[in-house]
């Protein structure tokens, strides 16, 4: 079996890699990264000679046509950080919706068996009650939410014209090792971990359902092995906390004083809640195996003991 990772070198794509190589030992991966800001060799540590690298831009059509024939594309590359969005969209436009269009007209001129989109709850926009449904309407509020949301029309349309195998995954806010330190998460364990400030936008209120990136690699494999072509799935840790509520927990891991939380202006368009309901997951036999208060330690812990690995992306943004 061969299958294609874009976006590989990046925090969930990285993890899915770890998962896909006990899944499938007899796989022959490659993976296919730009190595923007966000994509680090250093996270592909330890798999020599067990995948291929390729330096692309999914927005290429030549670069991507090296990747040749495979059974399962999964497209995680992406820009994916919600503010830098806000400060430059070009980019999210560019690589969310025009190197998703370039990998499926890939797909529909070779033999790929199955296209495997990684979209993101953002999609639904905010929801103030209840849980979203995989057939709700899209209601992007962001240029990253409504890159992702044009990504994901390309899909189904491909599907539709063209019969292109597709699914499409939306997952809930991950978290874990080798997430980028821009994304709240990290920025909390890392400030915390040297007694800085903890910035939480507007009142502390906004609330997302947090995931283990281990959770949603194995959702997204699942979801690619028994998902229905051309539908979405939704992936949701069922954990919904406030940003207040995170930051609490984490100084409370790390046994730093509340006092370091301070609030800051929010961020325009700020989505106030998201929240799954993820029973087509649970249909086809998928449901999140780890405890949130479990997860978020280990991942305190695997960044207190990763120095080497965020201390060159912190000393980039000082
Ligand atoms: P990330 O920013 O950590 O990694 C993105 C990766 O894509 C990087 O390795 C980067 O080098 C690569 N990339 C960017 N532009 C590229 C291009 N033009 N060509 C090739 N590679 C390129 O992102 P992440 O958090 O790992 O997210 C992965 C996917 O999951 C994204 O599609 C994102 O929208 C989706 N998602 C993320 C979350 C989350 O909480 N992080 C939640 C739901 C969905």
């Amino acid at each position: 079996m061969k299958i294609i990772i874009t976006g590989g070198a990046g925090f969930i794509g990285c993890n899915f890699v770890r998962l896909l190589l006990s899944r499938y030992p007899e796989a022959e991966i490659t993976v296919f990264d730009k190595l923007t800001y966000a994509g680090r060799m250093e996270n592909l540590h330890g798999f020599n000679g067990q995948i291929e690298f390729v330096r692309g831009d999914i927005c290429s059509a030549d670069e991507v046509a090296a990747l040749g024939d495979c059974d399962l594309l999964f497209n995680f590359a992406a820009e994916t950080h919600v503010d830098r969005s806000i400060e430059d969209a070009g980019v999210f436009v560019r690589t969310d919706v025009l190197g998703t269009y370039t990998l499926l007209e890939h797909a529909l001129h070779h033999d790929v068996g199955r296209f495997v989109q990684v979209s993101t709850d953002e999609v639904y926009g905010s929801v103030p009650n209840g849980y979203s449904r995989e057939h709700d309407p899209m209601c992007p509020s962001s240029p990253y939410s409504a890159s992702k949301c044009g990504a994901e029309m390309l899909v189904k349309a491909y599907h539709t014209t063209y019969g292109l195998d597709a699914v499409i995954t939306r997952s809930s806010n991950n978290f874990g090792p080798y997430q980028y330190p821009e994304k709240l998460i990290p920025v909390l364990i890392l400030r915390a971990l040297r007694d800085q400030h903890l910035p939480i936008y507007g009142n502390g209120q906004n609330i997302r359902d947090w995931i283990y990136v281990v959770d949603n690699c194995e959702g997204i494999a699942v979801a690619a092995e028994e998902g229905e072509s051309g539908e979405a799935y939704n992936i949701g840790g069922g954990n919904e906390r406030t940003n207040l509520e995170i930051a609490r927990a984490i100084l409370a891991i790390l046994h730093k004083p509340e006092s370091l939380i301070t609030y800051v202006a929010d961020r325009p368009g700020h989505d106030r809640r998201y929240a799954l309901d993820c029973s087509r997951m649970r249909e086809i036999g998928w449901k999140p195996r780890f405890l949130f208060m479990d997860a978020l330690r280990h991942t305190c812990r695997w960044y207190q003991e990763n120095e080497r690995w965020y201390a060159p992306l912190l000393l980039a943004h000082s």
